[in-house]
């Protein structure tokens, strides 16, 4: 499904067959889960085949890995260059692109001593899914940031985020919301998530989030467009039965929700404004132009 005879990566500065590569099984990063990564999207658009906020990725994959005390010298255009060189090889355009950090032979619980950068690319073409989720309130918590530096892209997180996404399906529902510490909304399993309120966004303020790339181009959409939006801590109670609400993430893209613990978003998904938003990213990434509904959107 990822990979087949043919399919290339990169590891460790070389480009290689995938079913050829090897890694060992004496490190930190298999052991402890002590790599970082990175989830991008390409897309087939008018202009060519574009890596969606390519530099914005990779300057986070360089910030986890600084901030998890790896030792990790790629520049954010190497990385471009590379993924970039990747795509073609692979004869892809929508693609999923999934760089990762590992660190050298190490069974201690000490700092890395030395990394290995690995990009995989597979084609990705679904686009984003249409169905709206039925989302449930899970009963795991986010990693405290006391415990873990939750805004860093750290593959041991992602066993918190396996439990409540199991959670979630094994209960009969899409996916999982998961609380911080204090019992306010944080985030997804590997989502951020809006709600909408009388024509205002609200996204969890940043804390025990990981602050999305996807959330900041919501954000950014919203100042473009003049719609109202607010990043705060907020309790499930207030989002639960709200005009409407999204997950946002760069393999989600934009995701209606159909409800919160069965109780459903009021408005019609295609009467939201939310609903605008995922019209306009999808525009977004394809290098299309959006002005059109800045204007439609004065008169909501
Ligand atoms: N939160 C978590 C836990 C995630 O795994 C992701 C996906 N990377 C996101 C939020 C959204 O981040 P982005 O928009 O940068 O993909």
């Amino acid at each position: 499904m990822y990979y087949n005879d043919d399919s290339v990566l990169f590891f460790d500065g070389e480009y290689m067959k995938a079913k050829e590569a090897k890694t060992d099984l004496y490190g930190q990063s298999l052991h402890y889960g002590y790599a970082v990564f990175e989830g991008i999207k390409s897309y087939k658009t008018a202009n060519g085949t574009k890596v969606f906020k390519a530099e914005e990725h990779y300057d986070r994959l360089r910030k986890s890995a600084e901030t998890m005390l790896m030792p990790f010298d790629y520049s954010t255009e190497e990385m471009v260059e590379a993924t970039y060189k990747l795509l073609e090889m692979n004869n892809l355009s929508n693609a999923y692109i999934r760089p990762i950090v590992i660190c050298s032979p190490n069974m201690a619980l000490s700092k890395g001593q030395k990394s290995y950068l690995a990009i995989e690319v597979w084609n990705w073409d679904n686009g984003y899914m249409a169905n709206k989720m039925r989302v449930m309130t899970s009963s795991f918590q986010r990693p405290n940031p006391k415990a873990f530096k939750v805004e860093a892209k750290v593959s041991g997180h992602y066993v918190n985020s396996i439990l409540a996404c199991q959670e979630a399906k094994d209960k009969g529902f899409d996916e999982a919301l998961v609380l911080d510490e204090n019992g306010f909304v944080a985030e997804s399993s590997g989502a951020n998530i809006f709600f909408e309120k009388d024509g205002t966004l609200i996204t969890p303020a940043k804390g025990s989030i990981l602050p999305g790339i996807t959330r900041a181009t919501v954000l950014q959409l919203c100042g473009e467009l003049g719609i109202p939006a607010e990043e705060r801590f907020f309790k499930p109670e207030e989002m639960q039965g709200a005009d409407a609400g999204f997950f946002c993430g760069t393999a989600a893209e934009i995701v209606a929700l159909d409800s919160l613990d069965e109780v459903s978003f009021k408005l019609n998904w295609e009467e939201s404004i939310s609903s605008k938003i995922q019209t306009a990213y999808r525009h977004l990434v394809l290098e299309e132009d959006y002005s059109y509904l800045k204007s439609s959107l004065q008169y909501v």
